[in-house]
């Protein structure tokens, strides 16, 4: 990026968010105003048509493909944001014990969930087997043993997917890269043949397929050719092997455009998977989380007060609700709420939350309006990996979440009391 764009060409990017002025600015049909109003700030809000209008988007453009959309829980676990994309259509994917029953609380079957992780427990996998998930994504030989043995105990047979580590550098932040090897997640490309042949004799395992996930905010086609290239390559040795492999989880990772720059496209991504994999009759599964989802949500806050001569802004937002700034040097967009301020010129400023450390900035140098008091921001695209992330750092309740449906809201989260805080919190006896 040169040159940040401004707030009029962000906002003119985004159609869910419409300026008037008179309201300001808008989610689908909602005052951001009124719901400030409401429930006070840093307030998240969230689009359900915006999202439903994004899954139908990537659905169309996978629908000549054997293809199905497992929303990636982890992105953003509100029941709500689970309801929405399951009504849509889309299955789960989880990471932990935890999404699984918020997804399956949210009304998602479990042979529409698939369970991908690190290092899942003995528990985590006894109960998605009890629970009767459709995949489990096996990331190491260790956990295969664990997941056979406990099958067999229980007289269960776990579908699997084999979750292979490409070694493709998906060239986004080192934070958020996966699929090299040098990084914890998967088994070595070169071990994976050996691997599924000896689950294919394990008892209580049923090896389907492979998966593969490379990172995240991936918004150029070359890893996922090079990867994607690579799972295709091992399904014809597999094969070739006498071993049957139905399926392929290619896992989710596009990018969404922060700034000006464009997003990923969905149609452009389903050419990457027909290329790989048209012709080998294998089902697909992929698992966006981001793409879905990021643009949906907006963060809205009030200026504290300014200091440092106009040189800093102060929000009631801070990095233990949105930390992705803090902790991948995340660029949001950050637009004042009032049509007025969204017009007038900017001055360079340092946006930054109250709280006691440096990396509690939002935004250096940018050019926004001059801001008084009370004024409202909202910062842009982050319904993705923004509530999840939240913490009560510094003692600060969680944040109220907000649900637009069109002309309609509705609070999907009260502002956490402060009370709340220390429950759960015990003071021993001996400390009187
Ligand atoms: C995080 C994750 C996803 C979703 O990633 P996005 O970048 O949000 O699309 C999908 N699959 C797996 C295995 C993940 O860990």
């Amino acid at each position: 990026m040169t040159a940040d764009p401004s707030a009029a060409d962000l906002i003119a990017a985004r159609p869910h968010l419409p300026m008037h002025a008179m309201d300001g600015l808008l989610l689908e049909g909602v005052p951001l105003n009124a719901i400030a109003d409401a429930l006070g700030t840093p307030v998240w809000v969230y689009g359900a048509g915006t999202m439903r209008a994004r899954y139908r988007r990537l659905a169309a453009a996978l629908a000549g493909l054997d293809a199905h959309i497992h929303y990636a829980v982890k992105a953003n676990d509100h029941l709500a944001v689970l309801r929405v994309f399951g009504q849509a259509g889309a299955g789960a994917d989880v990471v932990s014990e935890g999404e699984m029953r918020r997804a399956m609380a949210a009304g998602i079957a479990p042979a529409r969930i698939v369970f991908s992780g690190v290092g899942k427990t003995a528990h985590e996998l006894r109960a998605a087997l009890e629970n009767g998930l459709a995949q489990i994504n096996v990331e190491s030989p260790a956990e295969l043993e664990m997941l056979s043995a406990i099958a067999a105990a229980t007289g269960r047979t776990a579908e699997i997917v084999l979750r292979i580590n490409p070694d493709v550098d998906a060239g986004t932040h080192a934070k958020i890269t996966t699929g090299r090897a040098d990084n914890k997640f998967g088994i070595p490309y070169a071990e994976a043949a050996a691997l599924y042949r000896h689950a294919a004799g394990l008892p209580g395992i049923a090896p389907v397929g492979l998966a593969l996930h490379i990172g995240s905010q991936i918004l150029s086609l070359a890893p996922y050719h090079a990867a994607y290239a690579r799972a295709a390559e091992l399904v014809r040795a597999l094969r070739a092997a006498g071993l049957a492999v139905s399926r392929v989880d290619c896992g989710g990772g596009l990018g969404i455009g922060y700034g000006d720059e464009a997003g990923a496209s969905p149609e452009a991504f389903a050419g990457a998977l027909s290329r790989a994999f048209a012709g080998l009759g294998v089902s697909l599964i992929v698992e966006p989380g981001r793409w879905l989802v990021g643009p949906a949500g907006v963060l809205l806050a009030s200026v504290v007060l300014v200091k440092g001569h106009g040189r800093f802004v102060v929000l009631d937002a801070a990095m233990n609700d949105l930390v992705r700034p803090a902790m991948y040097d995340a660029w949001h967009g950050i637009v004042p709420v009032s049509a007025v301020d969204a017009r007038a010129a900017g001055v360079a400023v340092d946006i930054v939350g109250p709280v006691c450390e440096t990396g509690d900035t939002f935004a250096r140098s940018r050019l926004l309006a001059p801001l008084r008091e009370g004024a409202r921001v909202a910062i842009l695209d982050a319904g993705a990996y923004g509530a999840v992330m939240s913490s009560t750092y510094n003692a600060r309740p969680l944040a109220p979440i907000a649900l637009v449906d069109g002309e309609r809201w509705a609070t999907i989260r009260e502002r956490q009391s402060h009370a709340a805080l220390w429950e759960g919190e015990t003071m021993p006896d001996f400390l009187g």
